[in-house]
């Protein structure tokens, strides 16, 4: 978490804390983003904190052994096979549980801000909108499919897609690299409506699939062919 701050090792909780409330810089970092909504949630106690991790930081790697370990037996825990990144395992069990702190599921919690997607700028960002029926996301998926030689565009739920990707498990000799794929695809495209909600980067839609696959191909030290059945 939060490589801004850059917390030594043994860190207390109060560390992350300043005036009763999440420090500003540990909110504010990409790393976060995922948890940002479930950590506002959580009201701050005046008690005496103790370490809870015993590594240097507090990292995607440590979030995920926390959630992995609330339910092995899940389909999703597929996803912590191979060489996946922690960012990318993480944001996908997120995504799969509806969790992620989009506007739409902001507004559920009462959170009122304009609650229309980023990357299209149409419709609700609901999580199925967001990383599977927006328009961006369907030629992201599309384009994905394309290398993998499968029909992905034509979902309209996060579930679908993974559904997919857990049927193929069974044909392809390289599983475990398609569902790092799946994960990493969706990582890019919370990363790219992160990008574009504050104002900084767009890139388009293939950009944004050639990276998430340059970057599955370096993680899990495999090659293009390995993945194309
Ligand atoms: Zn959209």
């Amino acid at each position: 978490m939060a490589r801004s701050l850059q917390l030594p090792r043994n860190s207390p909780l109060s560390t992350l804390i300043q005036n009763g409330v999440w420090k500003s810089q540990l909110l504010q970092d990409e790393d976060v983003a995922p948890f940002r909504d479930y950590l506002q949630s959580v009201i701050i106690k005046n008690y005496e904190d103790k370490m809870l991790w015993d590594s240097r930081k507090f990292s995607f790697k440590y979030a995920w052994r926390c959630v992995k370990s609330v339910d092995a037996e899940v389909q999703w825990h597929k996803l912590c096979w191979g060489k996946s990144r922690p960012q990318w395992s993480t944001t996908a069990v997120f995504v799969l549980l509806d969790r992620l702190p989009s506007m739409c599921n902001l507004q559920r919690r009462k959170v009122y801000l304009a609650p229309r997607c980023s990357l299209c700028q149409h419709s609700c960002d609901t999580t199925d909108h967001l990383f599977v029926a927006c328009p961006f996301s369907q030629a992201f998926w599309a384009w994905m499919g394309g290398v993998l030689g499968w029909n992905l565009h034509q979902f309209q739920e996060v579930e679908s897609v993974w559904g997919l990707f857990l049927w193929m498990d069974n044909l392809y000799r390289n599983s475990r690299t398609l569902q790092s794929l799946f994960a990493a695809g969706l990582w890019h495209i919370w990363r790219e409506r992160n990008n574009r909600l504050h104002g900084s980067t767009s890139l388009p839609h293939d950009t944004v699939a050639r990276i998430a696959l340059m970057e599955v191909i370096e993680a899990q030290n495999v090659s293009l062919q390995d993945i194309i059945p």
